[in-house]
Parts: C-alpha cells; sequence; structure tokens
C-alpha cells in the first residue's frame, strides 16, 4: 500500500521555556512523511518549498526513503515560515507569525504515479488545497485530515467542503470545541462526524487522544515523559505514525484502529523530547517498540470481579 502525504513544509522559529531555534525544519508534512517513514517505504509527499530551503534537508527526506518527486522548488518565493511561541506549561502556544510565502499561490498537481495511493494523508495547510488533492486522487481507501484554529477562522467554508470529503479527522480538543461550538468532547466528535468524517481522533495534549468510530471510544493516553522538550509536530509525527500503521498493515477494523493510535501516540512521544524534527530524525525499530511496549504496560489491567 502507498500513501500520499500533502502539507507544509517549512522553516519554523521556535520558542520554549528551554530555549529557541531559528529557522529550523519544520512542516506538517515534514513531521507527518518522517513518522510514516519508520513504517512504510511507499511514503509519497506533494508540497512546495522555497528557493531558501536547504539541500541538506532535501537530502535528509531522501534518506528516509520518501518519494519526492512531487515536492516543487519555487525559485522565485520563500518557504513557508512559521514563528509559535509556547507557555511554560507547553500546552498553549501562540502563532506570532504565518508567512504563507509559496502558499499563497500553491496548486498542486498530483501526477499519475501518485495518483492510485490508497491512503492519503491531508496535513495542515489551506482546505482548499487539500480539496484539489481529493479531487485528483483516482480512488482512495481513507483519506486523513488534519485542521487548525488558523483554517477554522479564516477558511471555515472551505474547511466544511473538505470535511465532506474525507474519513478521518484528526483534530485537537479546543479546536474540535471550535468547529463544532460543543464543550464536551463527545458531543463535539458527534457534531462533527455529521459534517462528514466517519471517524474522529480528538488529541489532548499531555493528556492523550481519543478515537471515536462507530459506537467506538478508545482512549489513548500520552506517555508520561518526565522531560519535554518541544511539541511541536507532535500532532503531525502522530498523523504519520497512525497512517503509517494503517498502510503498512491496510486494515481499517476498529481494533486495527486502536493500534494506529497507540503507533501515533508511541512515535508523538519520542518526538516531543527533543526540539524540531530531532526527535524522529533518526529512530531505530528498538526505540519505536520499546515506547509500544510502554503504551501497553501503563494502560494494561486484568479484569477482575466485584463478588
Ligand atoms: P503541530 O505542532 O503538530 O500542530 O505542527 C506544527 C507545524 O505546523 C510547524 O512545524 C509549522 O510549520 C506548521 N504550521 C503552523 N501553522 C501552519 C499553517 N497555518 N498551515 C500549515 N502548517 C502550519
Amino acid at each position: 500500500m502507498s500513501l500520499l502525504v500533502i502539507g507544509s513544509l517549512a522553516l519554523d522559529t521556535i520558542e520554549t521555556p528551554f530555549g529557541k531555534a531559528e529557522r529550523t525544519l519544520g512542516g506538517s508534512a515534514t513531521f507527518i512523511s518522517t513518522s510514516a517513514s519508520y513504517f512504510t517505504n511507499n511514503v509519497r509527499l506533494v508540497g512546495i518549498v522555497g528557493y531558501d530551503f536547504p539541500q541538506e534537508e532535501i537530502n535528509f527526506l531522501k534518506s528516509k526513503n520518501i518519494d519526492i518527486s512531487g515536492l516543487e522548488i519555487s525559485e522565485t518565493k520563500k518557504t513557508f515560515h512559521w514563528h509559535g511561541k509556547y507557555d511554560f506549561d507547553l500546552n498553549t502556544r501562540e502563532s506570532i507569525v504565518t508567512e504563507l510565502n509559496v502558499f499563497e499561490t500553491f496548486n498542486p498537481l498530483i501526477s499519475d504515479k501518485f495518483k492510485d495511493s490508497e491512503y492519503v494523508c491531508l496535513g495542515n495547510l489551506h482546505p482548499a488545497i487539500q480539496k484539489k488533492v481529493v479531487e485528483q486522487m483516482s480512488n482512495p481507501k481513507l483519506i486523513m485530515c488534519d485542521t487548525m484554529n488558523f483554517w477554522i477562522e479564516g477558511a471555515k467554508d472551505d474547511l466544511l467542503n473538505i470535511l465532506k470529503l474525507v474519513n478521518l479527522l484528526v483534530i485537537n480538543d479546543s479546536e474540535a470545541r471550535e468547529l463544532s461550538k460543543e464543550y464536551n468532547l463527545v458531543s463535539a466528535a458527534k457534531k462533527i462526524m455529521k459534517m462528514g468524517p466517519q471517524i474522529i481522533i480528538i488529541k489532548k495534549g499531555e493528556h492523550g487522544a481519543v478515537l471515536f468510530m462507530n459506537d467506538l471510544i478508545f482512549s489513548a493516553p500520552a506517555f508520561p515523559l518526565e522531560k519535554v522538550f518541544d511539541p511541536t509536530g507532535a500532532g503531525d509525527t502522530f498523523a504519520g505514525g497512525l497512517m503509517g500503521w494503517l498502510t503498512k498493515t491496510n486494515d481499517l477494523s476498529e481494533k486495527n484502529l486502536k493500534l494506529a493510535v497507540i503507533y501515533g501516540s508511541a512515535m508523538a512521544s519520542l518526538a516531543v523530547e527533543k526540539f524540531s524534527l530531532d526527535g524522529i530524525r533518526n529512530l531505530n525499530y528498538p526505540q519505536i517498540m520499546n515506547r509500544f511496549s510502554e503504551f501497553k504496560k501503563l494502560t494494561h489491567f486484568d479484569e477482575v470481579s466485584l463478588i
């Protein structure tokens, strides 16, 4: 199976209580495709960068076996730039600067080679661009979509249009509340399901993620880390692990979706231990499997009777 990933590739400036990094590699598609590359060697990246994007980062993506033939490089515009600043609790952040640059005029063309991808991951990007991608795909098995408050507030109609076309929405708690206008997350998920997606995953930062599918509600904790360095990209890394696992297994049962949520959570927990993409640049399989096993220990208990 193959996984088409579209989203932003960025040069980020990140400020956390522990330090600041300037123009470091980021972007939704970068985190998603890197994370997914540990599960499948059939990740197909579609995106755009500017003339200022470092060649060594393109080489890095290639080194992860990511097919970058769908990556456009603009000769006239700069790479998307985002500057985020985190509060001391690392749960709340402010977008200080969002410079769309190359994305102002981005019109993604999906090559014939990519059109047959069975799994599609629409990373955080303008929902009208996400829709253009979906319209070009031939017959995907599952389309996942991510979004953020920037688009809920600035492109709501386009967002409602793309939601009608996707199967799975991954969204964080505050965005789910904002989109549904419901405070309660179960009610929010039910309301968002009526907008289109049959499966909703609500991410709750350090409190984990909840999967809503049919009548199933499955809650996964976040890994209780003692040191969280930089939460940037945690949501995208989660999406990459989740979609990587689904692409590898090609199984959309409830049981396998639960495993996908755990793999997503395991990858996200590895990502936040270091700055920017550094937590997932060079992982090995034992590291991922150890974290997966820790999740099992963290959540497993025996059923016993009270009487
Ligand atoms: P996350 O922490 O998972 O929400 O993702 C952080 C990444 O999203 C950063 O690396 C940013 O470059 C990227 N990002 C921030 N704002 C936007 C936006 N409006 N559109 C696309 N990507 C964005």
